[in-house]
């Protein structure tokens, strides 16, 4: 089989061009210029087999990431597989947010809840190493193939991150963290936005409580983790932001606050633990 044939064999199965571009370059390790001078080129039998595969792979709806078995995430190649959530770009709006936390923050100490790819930690330790090369950030989940994949994605991309594997908090017994960071399931179960992400891990997506439980834990479970000062930032749904700041307010945070993403939806909230200072109520 020719290149040419090869993709116009994606498009008569209607997988989208950019796709069947991303992918057969991946498996020639080409890049998409190149497949488009040499089209006539023949694939040799072991690459029309695996493109073969994947290919209909993608066309019975799997996400390109799972089907590459790699994504991007704010400049690092993360591997991917179905335990985890395909990483968001709307995620990488949360870590702008907490490097701009991290020169003021009272610790060192970065923690991220329920890490699937690892793609927030990782991105945190990439781009903290320049900035703050005492920062030390550890990473939890309580799905071991999640843990599993992140682990692998850390060792390869040569970034150090620790990792507990555990539900929230209880993951993180009596250690107290400068900056906490989370993309929980927030999709309300029944929500038809599922329909277009089963193949992802509903774990990772949805939680009951109109999708707020897992926020809610997270929030109401902070305050023996943090140190004075610290900022819990957490990603939601586009119509999440009020509840989840009323859930900050509620368990006595300050300075609550939301950000939008790129499509311009309110799309992350944090707020910041009292310090000390402030802690004070009674005066003296
Ligand atoms: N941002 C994802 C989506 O709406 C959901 C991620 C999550 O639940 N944390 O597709």
């Amino acid at each position: 089989m020719r290149i040419r044939e090869a993709l116009a064999g994606a498009a008569a199965l209607g997988v989208d061009r950019l796709d069947a571009h991303l992918l057969l370059s991946h498996l020639l390790l080409k890049p998409r210029t190149w497949l488009l001078a040499h089209d006539d080129e023949r694939l040799a039998p072991p690459v029309a087999g695996d493109w073969a595969a994947r290919l209909a792979r993608r066309a019975a709806g799997e996400p390109l990431a799972y089907v590459l078995g790699e994504w991007c995430f704010r400049g690092l190649v993360l591997h991917v597989s179905p335990a985890v959530l395909v990483p968001r770009p709307e995620t990488e709006l949360l870590v702008d947010w907490a490097l701009e936390c991290l020169p003021g923050v009272a610790s060192p100490d970065v923690l991220d809840l329920g890490t699937g790819s690892g793609a927030i930690a990782l991105a945190i330790a990439a781009a903290a190493t320049a900035a703050a090369p005492r920062i030390r950030v550890h990473a939890t989940d309580n799905q071991e193939g999640a843990l599993a994949v992140a682990q692998g994605n850390a060792v390869r991309l040569g970034l150090l991150v620790s990792f507990t594997q555990g539900d929230w908090w209880a993951a993180v017994p009596g250690r107290q963290f400068g900056l906490v960071v989370s993309n929980p399931p927030y999709i309300a179960p029944g929500d038809p936005h599922l329909a277009a992400l089963t193949h992802e891990p509903p774990q990772a997506l949805t939680a009951p409580g109109q999708g707020l439980d897992a926020l809610r834990q997270i929030v109401a479970g902070a305050p023996p983790h943090l140190l004075p000062g610290a900022w819990l930032l957490l990603e939601h749904g586009h119509d999440q932001a009020a509840a989840v700041q009323q859930l900050f307010k509620d368990s006595g945070f300050l300075d609550v606050q939301s950000r939008n993403d790129l499509a311009g939806l309110s799309r992350c909230t944090g707020a910041r633990w009292p310090g000390v200072k402030q802690f004070r109520s009674s005066p003296d």
